[in-house]
């Protein structure tokens, strides 16, 4: 391989959403930076952070978008939306009501992207499973009755994070390619 080819390079704009408190901002900072933080504070203050991979020995970098708090208004823009081809649609398997509002999410995101976009429904803090609230078949079978991949994650202990977004950077890609 030429060192042409192996600069090949692609950027796909990823979104994070769901309700305040899910762990969407700890969904992203451990895999982006493979951080926690336990303490939940709204706005980080960045858009967006970015992760590379390598795909077929290309660099694929994904440009993952987070909420600055905006969800807990439900007043997230379009411009947060403009242009991704991936999303991450997540709720607390500890909270019902995060769950159920997903259709109201995928609704939105809908409206704001076109059909193309890969879509993933994480179910996050699986490490709380003595208060679990939604089972996981009740998180796979929204997840296959609505076309989207299904995941459950744990931002504090890792499970699953890098598995999530890389699963949706593969999809995204081996549709382009
Ligand atoms: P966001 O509002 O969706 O961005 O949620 P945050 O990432 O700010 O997380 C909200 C709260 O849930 C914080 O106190 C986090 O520490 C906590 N949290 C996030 N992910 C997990 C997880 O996987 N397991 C547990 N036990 N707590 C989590
Ligand atoms: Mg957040």
């Amino acid at each position: 391989m030429s060192d042409d080819e192996r600069c090949e390079e692609y950027l796909f704009k990823i979104v994070i959403i769901g309700d305040s408190a899910v762990g969407k901002s700890n969904l992203l900072t451990r895999y982006a930076r493979n951080e926690f933080n336990p303490n939940s504070k709204a706005t980080i203050g960045v858009e967006f952070q970015t992760q590379s991979m390598l795909i077929d020995n290309k660099e694929v970098k994904a440009q993952i978008w987070d909420t600055a708090g905006q969800e807990r208004f439900r007043a997230v823009t379009s411009a947060y939306y403009r242009g991704a081809v991936g999303a991450l649609v997540v709720y607390d398997i500890t909270r019902t009501s995060t769950f159920e509002n997903v259709g109201r999410w995928l609704d939105e995101l809908n409206t704001h992207s076109d059909t193309t976009v890969a879509k993933m429904l994480i179910g996050n803090k699986c490490d709380l499973e003595s208060i679990r609230a939604v089972s996981i078949e009740e998180g796979k079978s929204l997840a296959e009755s609505q076309g989207l991949f299904f995941m459950e994650t744990s931002a504090l202990d890792s499970t699953n994070v890098s598995t999530a977004f890389e699963m949706v950077i593969r999809d995204i890609y081996g549709n382009i390619s």
